[in-house]
């Protein structure tokens, strides 16, 4: 084969697709019920829009963009992410102005330049929602719920939601410096990237992609001291945000939303305060959440709107069918449907068996015809393969006497019929 897709794309046919459009159809269903509007936003966007929001030193803008440089000397990457371009399009629409708490959801390709022979892929799909606007605790009770049944909805009946705190922006820093303090004497056992990250973001070492780096920052999170009615954390929360966190577990414990908050973790990206979830399914590696999300209350601001607060989450849909349940069998035989219009071979009757079969297609039938001039058997066989219902005989005698012949392949029966009879036939 001359041409292949690149390594980490892959093809979707009509086989797969059976899924994803069963997948879509939940996300579309329960966002709505949830009042999420759906957006589209470009997959192509301006490089600055992450590294200003996901962060330089992550590992996302570090190594995984696409980027490039455009003829004109823009700066372009192909959208790694949902949360920035949708914070981007809420400032661009005004809808700070228009809608002030904005609830949106959207689904779509995100690209990443990440090692393919890892079984990583390049261009892979999330769904996801942000609620924009509210700094309110419920928010965020709201969202990972969302995220929750959507991935009931869709499946995924066994998974777990991780959930902890990060704090907000003074919580972080004072959390580094212990952190840095505990780990100083480590400092020499953590990876190259580890060691690089130290002093800029000492939290990275949580979510390392080495075990070794990941260990050391356990240990070191479980020398802290604990801070009275919360679990383990790198986090030193002050009193705002632990009243913040105790809501959220409140609130999920009120909406009979399962979670554990005695892991330690935090999310790589920049932008997060506050509430971070994870969603993990046993069906997926270890280290693969197959949803995750929480708080990011200074992006609005950062990107130059109103200082408000915000919450969302990202699902990876080849994910998500991976830990969904195998669903309902594939049907045994396909119930047969729609017409094969058949006209016999040479017979210059092309012209008119085109325009019955638009007829019948414009009438809603699902139509089907022979453009190669095979012979009748040929194409009672293709109607058969293709599980037509009706094969629909056009030849001389029907054209004089303007009618069709029907054969019904289910039933063996044939008869012949006036044309509008023919067309009301098949509608029933
Ligand atoms: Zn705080
Ligand atoms: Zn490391």
């Amino acid at each position: 084969m001359p041409f292949q897709t690149l390594r980490g794309a892959t093809d979707l046919l009509a086989h797969d697709l059976t899924a994803w459009r069963r997948l879509e159809s939940s996300v579309f269903t329960i966002a709505q019920r949830y009042g999420y509007r759906e957006l589209r936003t470009p997959v192509i966007e301006d490089a600055a829009l992450f590294l200003r929001s996901v962060g330089e030193t992550t590992d996302i803008v570090q190594k995984e963009m696409f980027r490039f440089t455009d003829r004109g000397g823009h700066d372009i990457v192909l959208r790694p992410e949902g949360t920035a371009p949708v914070v981007r399009a809420y400032l661009q629409h005004h809808l700070h102005k228009t809608e002030g708490f904005a609830k949106l959801f959207y689904l779509g390709p995100m690209f990443r330049a990440e090692r393919p022979q890892a079984g990583r892929l390049r261009q892979f799909h999330q769904y996801g929602a942000e609620a924009i606007g509210s700094a309110s605790p419920w928010v965020d009770v709201e969202i990972i719920t969302l995220c929750v049944h959507t991935l009931l909805e869709c499946g995924v009946a066994d998974a777990t939601v991780w959930l902890a705190s990060m704090g907000c922006r003074e919580d972080q820093a004072r959390g580094a410096q212990h952190l840095q303090e505990r780990l100083t004497p480590h400092r020499a056992k953590l990876c190259e990237d580890c060691q690089a990250r130290f002093d800029r973001n000492i939290f990275r070492v949580l979510d390392c992609k080495q075990p070794g780096c990941r260990a050391l920052a356990q240990e070191a999170v479980k020398s802290l001291e604990r801070q009275p009615g919360l679990p383990p954390t790198p986090f030193v929360l002050c009193e705002a945000c632990v009243a913040h966190f105790n809501t959220v577990r409140q609130g999920l414990k009120a909406g009979s939303i399962a979670f554990d908050d005695t892991h330690v973790f935090a999310r790589g990206l920049d932008y997060y305060t506050r509430t971070v979830f994870e969603v993990r399914s046993p069906r997926l590696g270890a280290q693969d959440a197959v949803a995750a999300g929480g708080r990011y209350d200074h992006l609005v601001e950062e990107f130059g709107g109103p200082a408000v607060g915000a919450c969302g989450f990202a699902a990876g849909i080849e994910r998500v069918l991976m830990a969904a349940r195998p669903v309902d069998p594939v049907p045994v035989a396909e119930a047969r449907q729609g017409v094969y219009v058949a006209i016999p071979p040479k017979s210059n009757l092309m012209p008119e068996a085109f325009r019955l079969a638009q007829r019948l297609r414009q009438q809603g039938t699902r139509t089907t015809m022979d453009y190669d001039g095979r012979s009748l058997k040929s194409q009672f066989r293709e109607a058969d393969q293709l599980h037509c219902q009706v094969v629909a005989i056009l030849g001389a005698q029907e054209l004089e006497s303007g009618s069709v012949t029907m054969k019904d392949l289910a039933g063996g029966e044939q008869r012949t019929l006036p044309l509008e009879a023919f067309l009301e036939a098949v509608r029933a």
